[in-house]
């Protein structure tokens, strides 16, 4: 889509009412430009995503995806399968259909933690946390690979009540000091570890 010299003149007027700062007219297309690429492409994405949604009702299962996506629950890349849920790779995907992995994990990230949460938000080390899941202390849903070694660990809160405290929004560790933006979430750090 070319920008018309109109077009120009009132993303000019738009730039100028807003930065209250002369814009150049080669300022208003570089612009405009970036706008219609912008909207070409949320476009595009709109319209793959509904391409791929109405596929699902002829094909309720789900189905392949090529290239570009990733498992939403453990972030491997590659031989993706779509389903109502989302995203999988066929390791979560086979543990979903086992129920070791609960659907609500799809729908709520806020729900579990990882092993890299674990370590990020509370500074336990991966082999502690495989301490505390062989002693009972912490129950994790196990993700197994085709060799039967664990895949991907998650951690849901509702299997660990009075452990897990409700996920923080975000969280940043300087210097061995935490800080979390999340004011309701008080020391970062489940009571009993
Ligand atoms: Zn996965």
């Amino acid at each position: 889509m070319e920008p018309t010299p109109e077009r120009i003149q009132e993303m000019k007027d738009l730039l100028e009412k807003k930065s209250g700062k002369e814009v150049s007219a080669a300022e208003a297309e570089e612009g405009l430009r970036n706008l219609v690429n912008l909207v070409e492409l949320m476009w595009d994405i709109w319209r793959r995503d509904e391409k791929r949604k109405k596929r699902l009702e002829t094909e309720p299962d789900g189905f392949p995806l090529e290239g570009g996506y990733s498992c939403f629950i453990c972030g491997q890349s590659g031989d993706i399968w779509y389903d109502k849920h989302g995203y999988s790779c066929q390791l979560c995907l086979a543990a979903r259909k086992k129920r070791i992995i609960p659907v609500v994990a799809y729908r709520k990230k806020e729900a579990w933690y990882t092993m890299f949460d674990l370590e990020r938000f509370f500074g336990v080390k991966s082999a502690t946390v495989r301490k505390f899941i062989r002693d009972g202390k912490l129950k994790a849903r196990i993700v197994l690979n085709e060799a039967g070694k664990t895949h991907y660990y998650l951690f849901m809160i509702k299997d660990n009540v009075g452990l897990l405290p409700a996920k923080p929004k975000s969280y940043t560790v300087r210097n061995g000091a935490s800080s979390s933006d999340a004011s309701s979430h008080e020391s970062g750090s489940p009571s009993e570890w």
